[in-house]
């Protein structure tokens, strides 16, 4: 059967699903986007693409940024990093504080809050211009130089971000932060506000998909043996404590955001993203994860 095929009978057995979850509604500017969005895009790594439904409409990629700024971290600082943040899963909540505090301060991997605000901090240490560099780096990756930030999203995730704040004061108080807090905090919101649209994603995904080709994209280069480590650090941490869920149900390193967006890749085959706002209580887009279980099950293509 063929990819479109495949999405199109996909799409119509997860319609019983839409109503299902929740979206994030505690960063106010999420809790005003229509939850009904559905969409899937899957990009080839010989340059095709599928999709069906909302794949051209914009999306606050949340966590899924995550994915982005541990790739810029591990290429500036290589194996350095993981004196800084760890590489376990935490089975706990992206946003746990109690984790933190009995890991003295290190985080359990760079897919929790709490590892991607370090990682935030070290790309501020690192790269001459922050903001612009991380956008530009994603931009490169999506081939489209249109992504932005919303700093809508940005300042309202901060009016309201106390665990957020409180883990940065956290990681501050074991000496695990060199930059300010505010300037930390405002960075992390801002590559979480990153919009790309279900498209833009599975074509920015595409190069965990590539194992062999060179991972280069302006300065931020990796080799393919780090790529490989990305991928594990997605199929183990991508989905938080839900992480042996969605790895026993779909198979292929992913990462979830709240935006209810989810970026997954076929190694040397194809790299899709999802989007749906509807939240289990995890934090994972219940659409999205039902999606790509089904994806795999009727393409029979996973990396199980
Ligand atoms: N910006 C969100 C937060 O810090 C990201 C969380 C997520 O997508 N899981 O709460």
């Amino acid at each position: 059967m063929s990819y479109n095929k495949i999405l199109t009978k996909i799409a119509a057995e997860i319609a019983p699903l839409r109503n299902q979850g929740k979206q994030a509604d505690y960063i106010p500017a999420l809790a005003k986007v229509d939850p009904d969005h559905f969409g899937i895009c899957i990009t080839t790594t010989s340059g095709k693409s599928y999709g069906w439904g909302d794949i051209d409409t914009p999306f606050s990629i949340q966590s899924v940024s995550k994915v982005f700024s541990l790739s810029m971290a591990l290429a500036i600082m290589g194996e350095e990093l993981w004196k800084r943040v760890d590489k376990e899963p935490s089975g706990s909540a992206f946003n746990s504080l109690i984790q933190l505090e009995l890991d003295h301060g290190i985080p359990r991997n760079p897919f929790i809050n709490a590892g991607a605000i370090v990682v935030a901090d070290i790309l501020l240490s690192h790269l001459p211009h922050p903001h612009s560099d991380y956008l530009k780096f994603v931009r490169r990756m999506a081939d489209d130089p249109t992504i932005n930030y919303n700093f809508e999203v940005a300042t309202s995730e901060r009016s309201v971000g106390y665990i957020n704040a409180a883990i940065a004061n956290m990681l501050k108080y074991y000496g695990n932060l060199e930059n300010e807090i505010e300037d930390v905090l405002h960075f992390y919101f801002l590559m979480c506000s990153v919009e790309m649209t279900c498209r833009q994603l599975s074509h920015a995904f595409l190069a965990y998909a590539h194992a062999k080709s060179q991972f280069e994209f302006g300065d931020i280069r990796l080799t393919s043996s780090q790529v490989k480590r990305i991928n594990a650090i997605m199929q183990t941490c991508g989905f938080y404590n839900d992480a042996g869920e969605y790895s026993y149900l779909v198979g292929l390193p992913g990462k979830s955001g709240v935006g209810g967006g989810i970026g997954a890749v076929y190694p040397r085959r194809y790299a899709v993203a999802t989007w749906s706002p509807r939240l289990n209580s995890k934090g994972n887009s219940v659409m999205g994860m039902k999606a790509l279980e089904l994806l795999t099950t009727y393409t029979n293509e996973s990396i199980f």
